[in-house]
């Protein structure tokens, strides 16, 4: 495995690549999310790099950029074992030389709700450097974890439109055996916090039973009922609870489709972000 600090470099070394490129983009921390992205990447390409850079452009000014976990050297040995190619992992001046102003941006309610509502500039970041480290590694294919669900789709909605030849895979979530969804951010839980955060993976699980087992199809009446059970643990804030349509993530009223409940919500400091697929009962 080769680790990779310069975009010349990069470069250099995807010139003499043949074959089907897998691209893994991570911030690092890894856990066994990523590890099934990485391990997919492996099973379908000829070559697999990984990159891990934190990305600064992506979080808000109040944000967490200075405290977001780094261990690159656990890292490099978790993707060594996975039979990686390369790790890929610039500094910021890499991507960002001074007078960097080429940037990447996906306009409308993709981008704009939920997410980008919440985190302004968030996934003008993220489009700016996945569309650099697509220009770069130019890989086939590119793989995102459904996780974060509209990350994903804005990022294949800015692949579209910036003519990027690479298809754009979504992988299902990993999970604890609690239910809580893998995340680096994870690391940031008091053990009280780690208790209270499962009301995460709980109100996804209400509102798939309300659809699915109890025909509910009222999107208003699931987004209720999750915000009521949230609500129940003190040490929980919403940011939001929608009911979306999973292609544009536009607010849906009636379940009559297959629909994405999507969900932020702040455990302390801690913003946790998690999705589940509603697939209404046929009539
Ligand atoms: P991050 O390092 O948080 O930027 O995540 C890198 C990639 O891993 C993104 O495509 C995420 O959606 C994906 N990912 C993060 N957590 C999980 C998870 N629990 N299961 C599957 N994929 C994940």
């Amino acid at each position: 495995m080769k680790v990779i600090t310069t975009v010349a470099e990069m470069e250099a070394e995807r010139g003499r690549m043949n074959g089907g490129v897998g691209l893994v983009p991570t911030m690092g921390a890894l856990h066994e999310g990523h590890l099934s992205l990485v391990r997919r990447a492996r099973a379908e390409s000829d070559h697999v790099v990984v990159s891990v850079f934190v990305n600064p452009t992506q979080f808000g000014p109040s944000e967490d950029f200075a405290a977001y976990p780094r261990d690159l050297d656990r890292d490099l040995r978790l993707l060594e074992d996975e039979g990686a190619d390369i790790v890929f992992a610039p500094p910021a001046e890499e991507i960002y030389p001074p007078g960097f102003d080429d940037w990447v941006e996906v306009r409308g309610p993709l981008a704009e709700r939920l997410e980008g509502e919440f985190r302004p500039g968030h996934f003008r970041g993220v489009t700016t450097v996945v569309a650099r480290l697509f220009r770069v590694v130019r890989p086939q294919r590119a793989y995102f974890g459904e996780k974060d669900a509209q990350q994903l789709r804005v990022v294949r909605r800015m692949a579209a439109e910036q003519r990027l030849p690479v298809e754009v895979a979504g992988l299902p979530t990993v999970r604890e055996p609690d239910g809580l969804a893998m995340s680096s951010r994870n690391a940031y839980l008091s053990p009280e916090e780690r208790r209270a955060a499962l009301v995460v993976p709980r109100a996804l699980e209400l509102g798939r039973r309300m659809v699915e087992v109890d025909g509910v199809r009222e999107a208003a009446a699931v987004r209720s009922a999750a915000e009521e059970l949230i609500r129940r643990e003190p040490r929980a804030r919403i940011d939001y609870v929608s009911v979306s349509d999973p292609e544009t993530l536009e607010e849906l009223c009636e379940i009559d489709r297959p629909a994405l409940l999507l969900l932020a919500v702040r455990i302390g400091a801690t913003r946790l972000i998690d999705n589940a697929m509603l697939l209404p009962r046929s009539p």
